[in-house]
């Protein structure tokens, strides 16, 4: 898979505001936040999009979404509640072709998604 701006903060070759970290996740600030909590939580192994996950894949993706609700927690919104997205492709408005889930809140968001 060719490098991405989120392998690179992955390797640390460039930074960003890390929240969370294990062997298996790093999870950070969107640079451009379109929300008061805006946190991308990716996989440090490399999956261009939703489309490449693979059965083998089920424990990390489970890791994403345990991480997203203890950030969820940790930030303050669980009870007011929040919104986990992934993009997928041109349509789904993916521009990182690394996998990643955004975990936004900290305001109201309407249904459906422009
Ligand atoms: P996508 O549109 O692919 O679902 O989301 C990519 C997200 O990555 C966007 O919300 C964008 O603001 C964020 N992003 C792009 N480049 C960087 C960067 O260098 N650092 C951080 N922290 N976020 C980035």
């Amino acid at each position: 898979m060719a490098e991405t701006i989120f392998s690179k903060i992955v390797d640390k070759s460039i930074p960003a505001n890390i929240v969370f970290e294990d062997e298996y996740l790093l999870a950070f600030t969107d640079v451009n936040p379109q929300a008061p909590v805006h946190i991308l939580i990716i996989p440090k192994k490399p999956i261009e999009s939703l489309n490449l996950i693979e059965e083998d894949d089920s424990t990390l993706i489970g890791k994403m979404v345990l991480a997203a609700k203890r950030l969820a927690c940790d930030f303050g919104i669980s009870e007011s509640g929040y919104r986990l997205v992934f993009n997928c492709n041109r349509d789904g408005g993916q521009t990182v072709f690394h996998l990643h889930c955004h975990l936004l809140g900290g305001r109201n968001f309407s249904w459906p998604p422009g």
